[in-house]
């Protein structure tokens, strides 16, 4: 037979998350008690209105036919209301929104849509594996802006040199981000719409986590900044914000001749979203633009508290990120990602990702998901803690 393996599979994603993956079997498999802090999905369900929305939908006889690819035109109005209630940014739902089944789907797609093999494509290091994966799948030539810590873990814009900038068709941006939990400033985002407009590329801005910030915090959209939606995009995700991972749901928006490229890709690829799912999204936007709305930034902020402070009393002090739902944590001198990964794992039982899964800038860190409860994340950090004070004796 043939080899049935293209070499593109090879050359996507990170081996480390079945790594960890593997480390976890075998610690569970000893029967040690595990508290996995190392995917970040969602632990709880959305809220009430929402599934009792879908409860509906899945009940009436006419949600089962094939949707749209681009999405029901009641889901892109409210997507339009959301954004301006939420941004004060106006969208015309015809032509500048485009739902996607997950934000996962259309940032896998973007550069297919968007690119021509050989074009090449500005991405963070570290970043969402996604996006390098979706350069791979297109062909496209991946330049790394490394994301550092004395930088604010913001690209440098001017370090990026001329002929690059050039021969770039995009640069993804994500903000707040994952992994690094940094977020942007308006000032970041004006110099990068100017960035764009000068270079003539597109910017491609994932704002997952725009509902999940702290202390106050509201992470701005990069559409705000005039002249924005010319040179840039923008991904939002109803599985971080309103806890709807398992439904895939999510939509692009900005420039219309990127939506419309990303709408001819997908009408040959996919049928939509399950319009049920679409319903339970509207009720989701609906209840969040509704008077006394509770978002989901405090239950991780209280979460946040909890791991950080646990840590710093175990001695090992973070600081506190001001947004996501991970702690991006440099870790003690003396150990890989890999190694004091593995090792926490094995004594202590608590599942982190080493920040080099992320690419080669996250060595030196790993990342803490907080997706468990206040009582499993204070119970983390005193393990780690215990497990650091052992790793401290032996060294
Ligand atoms: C979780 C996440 C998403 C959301 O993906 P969906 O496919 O919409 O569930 C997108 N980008 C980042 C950076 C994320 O962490």
């Amino acid at each position: 037979m043939k080899k049935l393996e293209s070499s593109r599979l090879s050359r996507m994603g990170s081996a480390i998350f079945s790594e960890v993956a593997e480390w976890k079997r075998e610690v569970a498999a000893r029967g040690m008690d595990v508290i996995d802090l190392g995917i970040g999905s969602p632990d709880r369900p959305p809220s009430p209105a929402v599934m009792r929305a879908l409860e509906e939908a899945v009940r009436d006889p006419s949600m089962y036919g094939y949707p749209s690819s681009e999405g029901s035109l009641a889901f892109r109005e409210t997507v339009a209301r959301w954004y301006k209630h939420r941004f004060g940014i106006g969208l015309d739902p015809e032509q500048e929104i485009v739902t996607l089944m997950g934000s996962q789907d259309g940032l896998a797609h973007l550069a297919m849509a968007i690119t021509n093999p050989g074009d090449a494509a500005l991405v963070p290091d570290p970043g969402y594996p996604i996006y390098a994966a979706s350069l791979v799948l297109a062909g496209v030539e991946p330049v790394l802006m490394p994301l550092r810590s004395e930088n604010g873990f913001l690209p440098v814009l001017a370090d990026i040199p001329e002929e690059t900038a050039r021969r770039a068709k995009f640069m993804l941006l994500n903000y707040p981000s994952n992994p690094l939990s940094a977020v942007a400033t308006p000032e970041f985002f004006r110099a990068a719409v100017d960035f764009a407009r000068k270079h003539e590329l597109l910017i491609v801005h994932d704002l997952a986590y725009s509902e999940m910030a702290f202390d106050g915090f509201r992470p701005p959209s990069i559409l705000e900044i005039e002249g924005a939606k010319e040179v840039a995009v923008e991904f939002h995700s109803l599985s971080k914000s309103f806890n709807m991972a398992g439904c895939r749901i999510a939509f692009m928006v900005g420039r219309p001749d990127v939506v419309r490229s990303l709408r001819i890709l997908k009408s040959n690829i996919d049928y939509g979203v399950f319009n049920a799912v679409q319903r339970a999204g509207i009720a989701a936007m609906e209840e969040d633009m509704a008077p006394g709305s509770v978002p989901v930034a405090g239950l991780y902020e209280r979460r946040r508290d909890v791991l950080i402070e646990g840590l710093r009393r175990a001695g090992w002090t973070i600081p506190k990120p001001k947004a996501t739902m991970f702690v991006w944590a440099r870790i003690p001198a003396g150990w890989t990602s890999r190694q004091i990964s593995r090792e926490m794992l094995f004594s202590s039982g608590v599942v982190v990702i080493p920040g080099d899964a992320f690419g080669s800038e996250g060595e030196g860190y790993v990342r803490i998901a907080l997706v468990q409860e206040e009582a499993r994340l204070q119970e983390a950090a005193e393990r780690i803690g215990a497990f650091l004070a052992a790793a401290r004796q032996l060294r």
